[in-house]
Formats: C-alpha cells, structure tokens, sequence
C-alpha cells in the first residue's frame, strides 16, 4: 500500500512513534526514524524495521523544538532518501503542574516541543511535498486540548495549537494535494503515562475502562496516512473518554 513512500516519523524511538513507524513500515514504507536521546532505542527501531518488513529505515538525531536542527534534518533525510512522501509529527513532552505555580520554563519548553516543534517538522518538509505535489501529514495532538485538564494548562495550550495549525494548514496546501490531519490520544500505555496505574480512578471516566494501546493510535495514524480525501480532521482515539 506504501510501497516506493518515504515516512518521517519524529519521537520514533519508543511508545506512540515507535509503534507508528512499525505500523507504516509494515505497509510498505521506508521510515526516517527521528529521535532526541536514546540512540540504541531509535537503532532498535530501525533494526526491527528493516528486519520484520525489509524496507529502508535510517535514525535521525534531532530536536524538534530546534529551527536549524529540523532544517538539517530535512536536508539529511533528502539526501538519503530523495522524497517525503508522509510526516508523522509524534515527538511530544510532559511538564504537568498547577497553573498558579508553573515556571516560564515549563510552559515555554512544552510549547517550544509540541507546537514550534510541529511546525518546524512542516516548515521544513512541505517545499518537498509542494514539489511532489503529494503528501501527508499527521500530527499528535491530545484529548487534552480538546477537553482541558487540571495540571496540563502548558500540555493543553501546545495541543489545542496543534489543531488550529493543523487545520489552517490543511487549507492552505489543499490545493496542493496535501492533507493535514491530527489524531487525539486519550490515555494510551507509554513511558508518558507510566504513573498512573490501571487502579487510578481516571480509568473509571474512560467509556471502554481501559487505556489504549500505541498500536491502536497507530492504526489511527496509518489509516489518516493513507486516506485521500479526508483533510483538517481530527480523529479521537481516546476510548470514548472525550465524546
Ligand atoms: P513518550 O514519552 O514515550 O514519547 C515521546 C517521544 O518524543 C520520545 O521518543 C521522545 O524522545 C520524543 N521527544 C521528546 N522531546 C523531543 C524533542 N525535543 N525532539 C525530538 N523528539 C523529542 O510518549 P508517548 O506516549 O509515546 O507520546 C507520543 C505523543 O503522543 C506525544 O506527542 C504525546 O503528547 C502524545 N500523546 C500521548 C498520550 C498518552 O497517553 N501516552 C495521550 C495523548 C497524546
């Protein structure tokens, strides 16, 4: 179905991006494979990329939140790859605190990651998608910006940006044969959410009583990924926990 596309997929490491990259390799899809820190974790991805389903994936270090990095990296990824079929902006941070007391740094750094990062990812790789005159983008947003939660007024706000980026986006490359969709995570089983355990009463809200998985996100994903005519869309995979 992806055979001869390229897909980047940024924070592919581990959890929701890990399971992303697996899920559109296995589609046919050579993955850049985009990490911040773990270096073996992004090789291990790759490994089990080309080893399960023998296409082409290569590692990336870069931080998102960076203009220059992400413009390099695009320029890499180019040169190795020569095309950017679809963007999978995953890469994405916590710093959860009560509104009263959170710092400026708290705020800034989860804007500067989620948001800026987003756009930093597409600024860089639409001109290759205009030039092909196709391409797909799926960005990660949250239930969060969709519903609000206490402890999460940094995380919601850079969420919230995503949809209206994403949706401003979609109109402006429309034209272009360029969709641009978001997906909404509602509590999915990562390193990110290792704190709350299955007891929480959080567990108790969500309609279908547990939390999701990263392969169910990424079918979410993948199915955006591959969809022709659905664009500016947001695709809750939450459990039902915000309907
Ligand atoms: P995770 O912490 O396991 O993964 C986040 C990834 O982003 C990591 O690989 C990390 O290295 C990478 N990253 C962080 N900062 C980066 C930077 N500056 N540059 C490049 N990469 C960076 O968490 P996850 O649960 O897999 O989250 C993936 C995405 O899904 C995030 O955007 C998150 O906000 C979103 N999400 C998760 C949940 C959930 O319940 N797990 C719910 C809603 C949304």
């Amino acid at each position: 179905m992806l055979s001869g596309k390229v897909s980047v997929v940024t924070g592919a490491s581990r959890g929701i991006g890990k399971a992303v990259a697996l899920k559109l390799a296995s589609l046919g899809s050579a993955v850049a494979v985009v990490y911040h820190g773990n270096s073996d974790k992004a090789e291990e991805t790759v490994r089990e990329i080309t080893e399960k389903y023998s296409v082409k994936a290569i590692s990336y270090k870069a931080d998102v939140s960076s203009y220059e990095e992400t413009k390099e990296l695009a320029r890499k990824i180019k040169e190795d790859f020569t095309r950017i079929d679809i963007l999978v902006n995953n890469a994405g941070i916590v710093k959860d605190g009560l509104i009263a007391m959170m710092s400026e740094e708290s705020f800034s750094s989860v804007i500067d990651t989620n948001l800026k990062g987003t756009f930093n990812m597409i600024r860089h790789t639409v001109p290759m998608m205009l030039r092909q005159k196709e391409g797909r983008i799926v960005n990660i947003s949250s239930v969060s910006a969709i519903i609000g939660n206490p402890g999460q007024a940094n995380y919601s706000a850079s969420k919230a940006g995503i949809i209206g980026l994403t949706k401003s986006a979609a109109k402006e490359l429309a034209a272009k044969n360029i969709t641009v969709n978001a997906v909404a995570p509602g509590f999915i089983r990562t390193d990110m959410t290792e704190n709350i355990g299955e007891d929480n009463p959080l567990v108790q809200m969500i309609p279908l009583k547990r939390f999701g998985k990263a392969d169910e996100v990424a079918d979410a994903v993948a199915f955006l990924a591959t969809s022709s005519y659905i664009t500016g869309e947001v695709l809750k995979v939450d459990g039902g926990i915000a309907m």
